[in-house]
């Protein structure tokens, strides 16, 4: 299991709850943050009471993260202390000696933030004596900005609100500067309820650490397995982002999935008590990459299709072979291809009988919705399913012989094709692998609204087929339906 770190910052630097991989769990002081994130797994969840990204500019209520959530926060509204712009905050040049050298600071952080916002607006005292926690974990972030996955604001008042089926706590933790009994009483239970184990909330505390830091760094550990369980919400969602790409947002649970029943990792055990993964850890890991690489360098773009929806020119229709996937061989990135995969890459006949036809209903929402301009049909070598249609006596693979009846497509011409005894059976694959690109074309146009928009030149058919080994992608003729030799010289892109 991952491990799971919740924090608020604290006299002596910053309190953790950490629940281990292994399933411990302790309450430790960290003196900075960077030992924090340094004395826990390069995998660790972290969800801190602290703000995370600063605008250039604040306009209107204050950062988005923070207008997204006063609304939750009902009488509890004043613990959301309204962060400044990056300019004022990035001002601190403490740690001041006396109350006027602060007073003084304080004075021109005020003026700092004004300026950069709209309404004006000052810094609070509370707000300003946040400034150099918020710049240690702003620094760590920007030099590293892999951790902005892993390391997520929270606000520990919201998520007490969320977590006690969204009404906030009736009483304050405190009440001019000092602890109050019944704050504490109320937030303990409900910790206490959903979860929270008592060696993170009965067991000593550590020196500098007071009891509303344990309990605001266990109600963020529960934020914390509210992530790492995708019950989660950026507040807002998708999350706004300054201007060095540090993620703006406050995480919360979603408020229809954390019952205290649900909030617990028990409904993800199996019944020997191991956690099930969620994904495949290499799937994990090839989207950590994801996330950290591709989509942080195209946040633009995947911002764009989704606010304006896809427009992609060009539908594939592939094989599903996991050699042959048409945005790797194509190069495409989100939104540029609407892809279509079947077993060797058939279109079926038109044949509206009122049955499923997952590769038709692809078809119709590409031709007729999206008004793609071209299709391309392509086909690969090595392919199982034409390989299984030459072998006509083979059993098939379960009693329902899907693929059988799938490849059935390609008869007679298989027939014809397996039964030639000119050829090699290399030959023969390749042949019919040609064969099934030809024959889906043909069936494309069996497809009247596919048809018309061709015949208005709206619409291009095209074929190609592509050699695992090699790389060489090979396209049709469309006047003699003949194969031609690469594309793209890939040995002189090898050298
Ligand atoms: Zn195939």
């Amino acid at each position: 299991m991952r491990t799971l770190v919740g924090i608020d910052g604290c006299r002596r630097g910053w309190a953790a709850a950490i629940e281990h991989g292994d399933g411990r769990a302790e309450l430790r002081v960290f003196p900075d943050f960077a030992a924090l994130i340094a004395a826990v797994p390069e995998d660790a969840l972290v969800v801190v009471d602290m703000p995370i990204g600063l605008p250039e500019r604040i306009d209107g209520p204050g950062r988005a993260a923070e207008a997204a959530v006063r609304p939750l926060l009902g009488a509890r509204r004043s613990s959301l202390f309204p962060i400044p712009a990056r300019g004022a905050v990035e001002a601190w040049d403490g740690p001041h000696a006396g109350e006027a050298a602060r007073g003084a600071a304080h004075a021109r952080a005020s003026a700092l933030a004004r300026a950069a916002s709209e309404p004006p607006r000052g810094v609070s005292r509370q707000g300003f004596m946040l400034f150099p926690k918020i710049l240690e974990i702003d620094r760590l972030l920007r030099a590293d900005p892999a951790l902005c996955g892993r390391v997520l604001e929270s606000h520990p008042e919201a998520a007490f609100a969320v977590l006690n089926g969204g009404r906030a706590m009736a009483s304050a933790k405190k009440a001019g500067g000092r602890p109050q009994g019944a704050g504490l009483g109320e937030r303990r239970a409900l910790l206490v309820r959903l979860g929270v184990p008592a060696a993170l909330i009965d067991a000593p505390r550590p020196a500098g650490v007071g009891e509303d830091d344990r309990l605001d760094a266990c109600a963020m550990l529960l934020v914390a397995r509210s992530v790492a369980t995708a019950r989660a919400r950026p507040f807002p969602d998708p999350p706004a982002r300054d201007a060095h790409g540090i993620p703006i947002a406050i995480w919360l649970p979603r408020p229809d999935l954390c019952s205290a029943e649900e909030i617990g990792l028990e409904a993800l055990q199996t019944s020997d008590g191991a956690t099930m993964p969620l994904l495949p850890d290499a799937l994990v890991s090839g989207y950590r990459s994801f996330v950290q690489g591709r989509y942080l360098q195209e946040t633009q773009t995947y911002r764009a299709l989704a606010r304006d929806g896809q427009t992609p020119e060009t539908m594939v229709i592939a094989c599903c072979d996991s050699r042959a996937a048409p945005e790797t061989i194509f190069g495409a990135g989100a939104g540029q291809l609407f892809v279509a995969r079947n077993v060797a890459n058939l279109v079926p006949p038109y044949n509206p009988d009122g049955e499923f036809h997952g590769t038709s209903a692809a078809l119709e929402f590409a031709v007729q919705a999206l008004k793609v301009k071209n299709i391309v049909v392509m086909g690969h070598g090595r392919c199982g399913g034409i390989k299984a249609a030459l072998t006509s006596d083979a059993e098939p693979l379960s009693p329902g012989d899907f693929i059988g009846k799938w490849m059935s497509i390609l008869q007679p011409v298989a027939e014809t094709v397996a039964s030639n005894e000119l050829m090699t059976p290399s030959e023969r694959q390749t042949a019919l692998e040609r064969i099934s690109i030809r024959t889906s074309i043909a069936n494309l146009r069996t497809f009247p609204y596919i048809a018309a928009r061709e015949e208005a030149g709206e619409l291009s058919l095209h074929g190609a087929w592509f050699d695992i080994s090699t790389a060489e992608l090979w396209a049709m003729d469309p006047e003699t339906g003949d194969f031609q030799r690469p594309l793209v010289d890939v040995e002189d892109a090898v050298i």
